[in-house]
């Protein structure tokens, strides 16, 4: 199938609050280009030089989100224009993206990333330190972030009920973290694999690559 054929059929199968990021690493412009003819304006990429290479290439009503593991020494690449970053998993690293929004004079919305998965390969932060983040003085003193809600990766298995049990924590802290949180709006779990689980879970954001755009070499 096309394309645009297989975003429609994922987007008519996706609740209406659902969002769906369009994941298309590693795929080239033409790609991009034929999803944003139906429609698609959210797209996500895992590397900093190759996302701005296509932003400035590609119509400027797209919005950029930055799902990958962060380079701190690139943020400054993208922070004129990214529109959300997925993967944050320090203090560190908020405080690089607010320093370099500052310049730009914008308000950069990020998920903190949580560990949920088994595998070590997996980057994120435990639980704990994730809520030692939002309520820190530091955090207080960034007034160029705004943390607006989670990010998860399962274990990459054929065990639903692992996958599930895995976004169900998740969303178990993301709903209590929200309580006290008022701009916590965004779970981003789910990929090409697993988001109609995710989605069950509570996911508001899926992020659908190979789904989408076939599989990548
Ligand atoms: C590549 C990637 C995706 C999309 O994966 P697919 O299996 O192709 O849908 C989603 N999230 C992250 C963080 C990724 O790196």
């Amino acid at each position: 199938m096309s394309i645009s054929e297989n975003l429609k059929k994922i987007k008519q199968s996706l609740p209406a609050k659902v969002e769906l990021v369009a994941v298309s690493k590693t795929k080239p412009n033409s790609a991009i280009l034929e999803a944003y003819s139906t429609g698609q304006r959210i797209f996500g990429e895992n590397r900093i030089q190759e996302m701005v290479d296509k932003y400035d290439a590609l119509p400027k009503d797209i919005e950029w989100h930055m799902i990958g593991h962060l380079q701190r020494n690139k943020v400054k690449y993208m922070a004129h224009f990214v529109n959300l970053i997925h993967g944050v998993d320090s203090l560190k690293t908020l405080q690089e993206i607010n320093k370099q929004a500052k310049k730009h004079n914008r308000v950069i919305h990020c998920l903190l990333q949580a560990r949920i998965a088994e595998e070590d390969t997996k980057f994120g932060l435990p639980f704990t330190e994730i809520e030692e983040i939002l309520s820190s003085k530091e955090l207080e003193a960034l007034e160029n972030i705004s943390i607006t809600g989670l990010m998860g990766m399962a274990t990459f298995t054929d065990n639903t009920e692992q996958v599930k049990g895995e976004f169900t924590k998740i969303n178990t802290l993301f709903k209590k973290l929200k309580t006290d949180n008022k701009e916590f709006t965004t779970l981003s779990i789910g990929m090409s694999g697993d988001y109609k689980l995710a989605i069950e879970c509570g996911s508001t954001m899926v992020r659908v690559g190979s789904a989408i755009f076939g599989t990548r070499n």
